[in-house]
């Protein structure tokens, strides 16, 4: 199992990553290379990349295996402001670079959003800036996140990633996310049927990563709010089963669960879930008691 979460990644960059991933037990982790909201970035340190590098082979997490995350503020799919549509552009190209420079092989990208947008010409903005991006090659393979469908969205059923990928003149692969799936529509509980559509619309082998998330709202919500693993309405066996799919044995798993704690923990820290959710997911038994487990660990 290629099983790992969202991870920081701070002054000690890769290797504070890696650092990280590993104390919950995770072979595999995802970061942003700076705050998931902004576009500040740091130089990457090749001396902490290999220092990274060398901690990960210790310790059996395979570099082939981990995620880099955009920032989700980037918009492809919106070019009202012509120069908020370079900067997307020129930043996406420069964060392709920084996962040359670390090594990693995948980088998640939120299709955009069409916002004021037909969404014909919001697809066309995505199609044609990843075009451009992709002008310059680059050993790292942009994978579209499947999208809940939360205001204008876009990415939010195959057709519309089918039509992305069709148009763009690269490969591109895709990150299935399983709460965004929930949330736009997907019967998760009926998941070969989905794997079957997928796989004649856009082939199985253009998933590259998992998001394992449950929600908190029910199929078709459209609202993209992730709850831990087992306690929404997606559910415990279903999501083992994804993680388990035998089709999908090779793709990495990643967790985005929220932090635990403020609504129980009178001092409102909020603790990371993944140590625990990973351990559970490991046994293949569900455990209500878990939340209440975090926050005693942590405290
Ligand atoms: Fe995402
Ligand atoms: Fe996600
Ligand atoms: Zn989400």
């Amino acid at each position: 199992m290629i099983i790992g979460c969202h991870v920081g990644f701070g002054s000690d960059q890769l290797l504070g990553s890696a650092r990280e991933a590993y104390s919950y037990g995770a072979n595999t982790f995802m970061f942003y290379t700076g705050a998931p909201q902004n576009t500040m970035r740091k130089d990457i340190d090749e001396k902490l990349t290999n220092e990274a590098k060398e901690f990960m082979q210790t310790q059996n997490i395979e570099i082939k295996n981990v995620i880099c995350h955009a920032p989700y503020i980037i918009n492809l799919a919106n070019n009202i402001d012509p120069s908020k549509w370079d900067f997307s552009i020129s930043f996406l190209k420069q964060e392709l670079k920084r996962c040359e420079q670390l090594g990693i092989s995948y980088m998640v990208l939120h299709p955009g959003s069409a916002v004021s947008l037909p969404r014909e010409i919001a697809l066309q903005n995505i199609i044609d800036g990843l075009n451009e991006i992709l002008k310059t090659p680059s050993s790292c393979l942009i994978l579209l996140e499947t999208m809940a469908g939360k205001g204008s969205e876009l990415g939010k059923d195959l057709e519309e990633l089918k039509t992305i990928i069709e148009n763009v003149n690269k490969p591109i692969g895709i990150c299935l996310d399983t709460c965004h799936l929930n949330d736009s529509g997907v019967k998760l509980d009926d998941f070969d049927a989905y794997l079957n559509e997928f796989d004649q619309k856009i082939g199985l082998d253009k998933i590259k990563c998992i998001h394992i998330n449950d929600s908190k709202n029910p199929i078709s919500s459209h609202k993209d709010r992730h709850a831990n693993i087992g306690f929404g309405t997606i559910g415990f066996t279903t999501l083992i089963n994804i993680i388990n799919h035998p089709k999908l044995k090779n793709v990495p798993k990643i967790l985005e669960t929220p932090y635990v704690g403020n609504e129980i923990d009178s001092k409102e820290r909020l603790y990371p879930p993944y140590k625990f959710e990973i351990a559970m997911i490991k046994n293949e038994t569900f455990d209500p008691e878990l939340i209440q487990k975090i926050i005693n660990y942590y405290k």
